[in-house]
């Protein structure tokens, strides 16, 4: 059993190449405090490599993993050398050891990792990580940043091999009195053969300008091997596509076309709502009564579920308007059980005429208006079959980030941890890396 506290400190920091040469332990509630200084005497100019002298010392104090179930700080005393020769322009330099923590770090190396991978990897907030070390939120902050980004750098496998590629907006968050929204766009390899889907990367906005930049800024051979390009109805990130990718076949995600459907389907119910009853939808209405099991697909439905709808429907929808937009809905739904590709374009178009009619509802026809623009993307799919599937996973791994980290003000901070959260780096190679 080790008595001497010094020495016992030492055996515990287990630290590489330093020499132990006190243990504040005096307040009680107050981190432990380690003074050490390098083994490493780095005693030779850089510049010309004389002998340097002693001149003074500095100490920095860095937040360390907690000692004894209690945080710890880390006060490294750095010798400070001159160079002799009056030629020489070096004049002064400091001990340096990336081991103990990289220059302008104010955590040490290995408590700056540890919390790294805690809030990257397994996606813990920061004041969490902050309160356990005994310190502020920025210290961690500029901790994880600082790693997360060399981590992100080294790991240079992570965005080979795109072959399709996704866009699509999140929002980043509410700020000023009138809550304005601010908007973000995930960038996705949704994935392939043998290929996990990941998020490749965060940009602030969702404008066309946002993504093509980011594209552009891309190696000429990694936008060369796209070959899909994934994407919501959204016109912004068509024109991306066709900017920057304008060789990457386009793909209308299927779950934002149906998605759109549905929206038409509201907006015909809450029309007849207004034409019928003359208000706004209210709890005892029927097409307010059976606002969800519209939207809901036709099989998940079960009979009385249906025996339900249809009751409201005959109720509340005397011109069978609203019935009209469930319909197409499901009929659009039922594109996506075809497979083969000339069937399905065949189907699309005859879809799009129906629907052009002029018996039509109004929502119906601006379906049809809206299926017509899209046709190319949407039919894209049934030889691709690359979804934004995995970009909406992406999206709820992004709001747990959002959850926890909850009023994030900097766009900075909310893309290193989103990136390190749902960017799937190699963590292995965390202990490779060393902020610069
Ligand atoms: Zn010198």
């Amino acid at each position: 059993m080790e008595t001497n506290p010094t020495r016992m400190c030492e055996l515990l920091v287990g630290l590489p190449a330093v020499n132990v040469l006190g243990v504040e332990d005096d307040q009680v509630g107050a981190p432990l405090v380690v003074h050490v200084e390098s083994r490493r005497d780095q005693a030779r100019c850089p510049g010309c490599d004389a002998r340097g002298q002693r001149k003074d010392r500095s100490a920095v104090e860095l937040v360390d993993l907690p000692a004894f179930g209690r945080p710890a700080r880390l006060v490294w005393h750095k010798q400070r050398w001159s160079c002799p020769a009056a030629s020489c322009a070096v004049g002064t330099w400091t001990v340096t050891d990336d081991a103990i923590a990289p220059p302008r770090q104010r955590l040490t190396d290995r408590a700056a990792r540890w919390a790294t991978r805690q809030v990257g990897k397994a996606g813990r907030p920061v004041a969490e990580i902050a309160h356990e070390l005994s310190c502020d939120w920025h210290t961690v902050m500029g901790a994880v940043s600082a790693y997360g980004e060399a981590l992100l750098a080294q790991d240079s496998a992570r965005t080979t091999g795109v072959e399709a590629l996704g866009l699509d907006e999140t929002l980043f968050v509410r700020r000023g009195e009138r809550h304005r929204k601010h908007w973000a766009t995930s960038v996705v390899d949704v994935g392939g053969k043998g290929h996990e889907a990941k998020l490749v990367e965060i940009l602030e906005g969702r404008t066309a300008k946002a993504a093509s930049s980011w594209i552009d800024a891309q190696p000429e051979p990694w936008r060369a091997g796209i070959r899909w390009g994934t994407l919501d109805m959204s016109g912004p990130y068509r024109k991306a596509f066709n900017d920057s990718l304008g060789d990457a076949t386009q793909v209308a995600d299927p779950f934002h076309v149906v998605k759109h459907a549905n929206s038409k389907i509201d907006e015909c119910r809450r029309r007849v709502q207004t034409d019928t009853l003359g208000h706004r939808g209210r709890k005892d209405d029927p097409l307010y009564r059976c606002r969800r099991l519209l939207t809901k697909a036709h099989e998940r439905l079960d009979e009385e579920g249906v025996a339900k709808l249809t009751g409201l429907l005959e109720a509340g929808d005397p011109k069978g308007e609203v019935r009209m937009c469930w319909h197409a809905k499901e009929t659009v739904r039922s594109l996506y059980e075809i497979t083969d590709p000339t069937l399905a374009a065949t189907y699309l178009d005859e879809l799009v005429a129906d629907m052009a009619d002029d018996d039509m509802p109004e929502e119906v026809r601006s379906l049809s208006g809206t299926l017509s623009r899209w046709r190319d993307q949407i039919l894209a799919w049934h030889t691709a079959f690359v979804t934004n599937g995995p970009t909406e996973s992406m999206n709820n791994l992004i709001k747990r980030i959002k959850r926890i980290g909850f009023g994030f003000r900097k766009f900075a901070h909310y893309r290193i941890r989103v990136l390190l959260y749902a960017g799937k780096p190699n963590w292995d190679l965390l202990a490779t890396v060393t902020p610069r």
